[in-house]
């Protein structure tokens, strides 16, 4: 029988090379030297690779038995996915694997917002004992609007709704069924989302179409006070809207896991002091490896028919 061939790229773990080892003979690259890369993928069957090495076309032309490029985690922007298509070479990628993670991160960051638990932390570590400064406010009650009811947005709202609170969702690519089922309020715009909603949170795509859509004006439709919160994608909001927002107190608060640059160089909109910020750290836990592992190895099998 014909053995699978499978190189990884430099930086793949070794706790995921030794699950490859389940599928076919599994080889490493030390480094992302193109030229080095082209040699060893010749004869190979399959390439996982994270957010390096950058997979060019030199490199697929090269790879003459390249049946899938394999990435655990959820960008594919440094695979030339155009000619990968026209050599029928399969890209996967486990954008699955973080949902949870990036769910609960949405609603500590809520929680740390609305009960300003940073705030009161760093005032005691100083020695400050003020509890009249920590009065928060509470998810129960509230409603939460999730702009993009996908995979996150969805698991959003199942938490959100433990808390007792009314969850609305956007989303013009769902099917009405999904909303009925997820027993969410299925908002027909943004705007009668953004001017329902108490709490704010961001799960949609960056596209086109999502660029800046938390833009000044979208931001003067929502309650006044209301929270935000950014775990999706920087460039879904306008930073610059977000300061004058909290500045003028239109907004009550917001939380950032994400920046229009990464890392950030707005100190003037992070230094507020309703604003918290994580450095992009949704996806970034224990459980997501062993997720985004097991899903590879499912779809490596699916893909080549083992
Ligand atoms: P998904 O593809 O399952 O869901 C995205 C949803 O956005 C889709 O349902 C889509 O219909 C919707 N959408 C697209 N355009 C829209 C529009 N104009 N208005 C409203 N909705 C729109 O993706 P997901 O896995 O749920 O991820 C959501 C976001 O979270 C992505 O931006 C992703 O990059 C981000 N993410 C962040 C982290 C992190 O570390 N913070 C980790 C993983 C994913």
């Amino acid at each position: 029988q014909n053995v699978i061939k499978i190189l990884c790229a430099h930086g793949v773990p070794e706790e995921m090379k030794k699950r490859l080892a389940e599928i076919g003979q599994v080889f490493s690259l030390n480094s992302h030297d193109e030229v080095e890369i082209k040699e060893a993928i010749r004869d190979k069957h399959v390439f996982v690779v994270r957010s390096k090495p950058r997979v060019t076309r030199d490199i697929i032309e090269s790879a003459s038995q390249l049946k899938v490029v394999a990435r655990p985690g959820v960008g594919i922007d440094n695979i030339d996915q155009e000619a990968c298509r026209e050599k029928g070479i399969r890209i996967i990628n486990t954008p699955e694997a973080s949902t949870s993670s990036v769910a609960e991160l949405t609603i500590g960051l809520a929680i740390a917002l609305l009960r300003r638990i940073y705030y009161g932390c760093n005032l005691l570590k100083r020695g400050e004992w003020v509890k009249g400064k920590c009065t928060g406010r509470t998810i129960e009650g509230k409603t939460w609007g999730v702009i993009g009811f996908g995979g996150i947005g969805r698991r959003v709202a199942e938490l959100v709704k433990a808390f007792g609170a009314e969850v609305y969702a956007y989303d013009p690519y769902v099917e009405e069924g999904v909303f009925v089922e997820k027993g969410v309020r299925r908002a027909l715009s943004l705007n009668e989302l953004l001017a329902k909603s108490d709490i704010v949170s961001l799960h949609v795509v960056l596209n086109q179409e999502t660029e800046n859509m938390i833009s000044e004006e979208a931001i003067s439709k929502m309650k006044r006070g209301a929270y935000l919160i950014n775990t999706s994608r920087g460039k879904v909001v306008d930073q610059k809207a977000l300061y004058q927002a909290l500045l003028s107190g239109q907004l009550g608060g917001v939380a950032l896991d994400v920046y229009d640059t990464e890392p950030p160089t707005d100190q003037e909109l992070l230094g507020l002091e309703n604003v918290i910020c994580t450095p992009h750290i949704g996806g970034n836990t224990e459980e997501v490896f062993v997720r985004a592992t097991d899903i590879l190895i499912v779809k490596l099998k699916e893909v080549l028919g083992l």
